[in-house]
């Protein structure tokens, strides 16, 4: 059965136009009826860009038709996570304090993908401020998984994840402090790159955990991902942490059989926390990676139990930082009938951000504050330390660490809004690489029992995203997981 323009990969899409018979304004429509078609049940999109995006996609048949060759990701349209600045539209992080907030510059990612003949779909839903695992923190509506509409999509880049994964674009990026890409792409069953911190630029990206965030592309399948990051990666003087290190062609890296490769089993990522059918699968994809020709070896993280903790002391003190500059005078919100100053910041602020915005704001800042610096951010600094130092010590013995990307399959609405911790915990297996800045992909191993997708993590160290995409595409390429797409009509 041929696939509708909308299922097709970016390589699929790009290899259509190249034959003729479609254009870039036939796909791009194909994707905006889709998204009207089935938004109203997904509500991944917080904004649509219907007429940009046809615009956007006149201009590259245009200088098809003169006779230009394509740019590499020319014709299949994607989308942004609300957090990724446009000059173009408005950039809220679904988050009221920025309500009608529109960017005066694209951001650096943005620039790239355009440059490589991108065309844009809109901006999708997230946590308000990247600060969730389900997409439920969003100040504007809660995104659904395309796989059951009863269960979250993941986050905080879930309407990213849903997007994808209900063919509404061929691609999208994300962004991933603790987790935030891999955990949405393995709750819809798309390919998810986290990569090595300071491969992307963050020039453009509104910052949440400096020292954490980076960009990276979810896409339906890794050869997608190898060609998002050959446009995306590359050092950027805008972002002093961004790496002078070369960008490799990643599509070289792929290869189907896994000679010669070892995979290193970390003993701590298959106790209690992993449920059973999440279990099942991933041991069934460690099998295909064996199959592929991998070797596999035990190796132990010793302070994975100490990742979670670091994380929202660490990230909750520089998010207290970025997050000051939010203050009603410059950006976006701006509380009515103050007194003062004082009151203005006071009102402005609790406006303006939601309760878990709030609830990391006064976490950070306590831990920052004199007296506990030392007992909370100090003692979180040095454990990151430890965890960076298990990586070191476990590649040594291994080229990548396999894990499952979630403890469990998407969870339903509602389930752990109540209890915050609950919902940090499930980024238990995702958080320790943005601890150690290493690269980590989710790629999708089957459905589980009730039908909702698991993902397979792959870890590797800093600047191996070669080795990364390279096992997940042997992985892909071996396994059978008859997924199928979402159920939705
Ligand atoms: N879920 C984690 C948090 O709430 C990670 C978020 C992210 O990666 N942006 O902070």
């Amino acid at each position: 059965m041929s696939k509708e323009l909308r299922q097709l990969t970016v390589h699929e899409t790009r290899d259509a136009l190249r034959d003729g018979g479609v254009t870039c304004q036939d796909i791009t429509a194909s994707y905006l009826e889709r998204i009207s078609a089935v938004d109203g049940k997904v509500n991944a999109y917080v904004d649509v860009w219907q007429d940009e995006a046809m615009a956007q996609a006149e201009r590259i048949d245009k200088r098809f038709k003169a006779g230009e060759s394509l740019p590499p990701l020319a014709g299949a349209p994607m989308a942004l996570k609300d957090l990724i600045c446009t000059a173009y539209g408005e950039t809220t992080c679904c988050s009221k304090i920025l309500e009608g907030y529109r960017s005066p510059f694209d951001g650096a990612v943005s620039t790239k993908l355009f440059d490589a003949g991108a065309v844009c779909l809109g901006k999708t839903n997230m946590d308000e401020f990247a600060m969730g695992s389900s997409c439920e923190n969003s100040a504007i509506k809660v995104s659904r998984n395309p796989w059951n509409l009863d269960k979250v999509p993941g986050g905080s880049s879930g309407g990213s994840a849903a997007a994808v994964a209900a063919d509404m674009c061929a691609y999208a990026l994300g962004s991933d402090t603790g987790g935030s890409i891999r955990e949405p792409a393995a709750f819809c069953g798309c390919v998810g790159l986290k990569p090595t911190y300071g491969r992307v630029s963050r020039y453009g990206l509104v910052a949440f955990a400096s020292s954490l965030d980076q960009i990276g592309p979810m896409t339906k399948d890794v050869e997608d991902a190898a060609l998002v990051m050959n446009v995306i990666a590359g050092q950027d003087p805008r972002d002093s942490t961004s790496a002078q290190v070369p960008v490799p062609d990643y599509t070289k890296a792929l290869k189907k059989d896994l000679s010669g490769v070892t995979v290193g089993l970390p003993k701590e990522y298959f106790e209690e926390s992993l449920n059973a059918e999440m279990r099942a699968k991933i041991q069934g994809a460690i099998e295909t990676l064996k199959e592929a020709g991998a070797k596999t070896v035990e190796v132990s993280l010793p302070h994975t139990d100490y990742a979670v903790a670091t994380y929202y002391v660490i990230s909750t003190a520089e998010a207290s930082a970025n997050l000051a500059r939010f203050d009603g005078v410059r950006y976006g919100r701006r509380a009515a009938g103050v007194r003062d100053t004082q009151e203005l910041y006071v009102h402005s602020k609790s406006q303006g951000f939601g309760p878990e915005v709030q609830r990391r704001v006064l976490l950070g800042t306590y831990v920052l504050s004199s007296g506990y610096y030392d007992a909370y951010y100090l003692k979180a600094q040095k454990a990151r330390q430890l965890i960076q130092s298990d990586f070191v010590e476990a590649f040594k013995q291994c080229d990548a660490i396999v894990a499952p990307a979630t403890p469990t399959a998407a969870f339903s609405i509602g389930d752990k809004m109540a209890d915050p911790l609950e919902m940090y915990l499930t980024d238990i297996y995702t958080i320790s690489s943005n601890l150690a800045g290493i690269p980590a992909i989710s790629v999708p191993c089957g459905l589980t029992d009730s039908k909702l997708p698991a993902g397979l993590e792959i870890m590797c160290p800093h600047f191996a995203e070669e080795t990364v995409l390279r096992i997940a595409y042997a992985y892909e390429q071996t396994a059978d997981t008859g997924m199928g797409r979402p159920p939705l009509n």
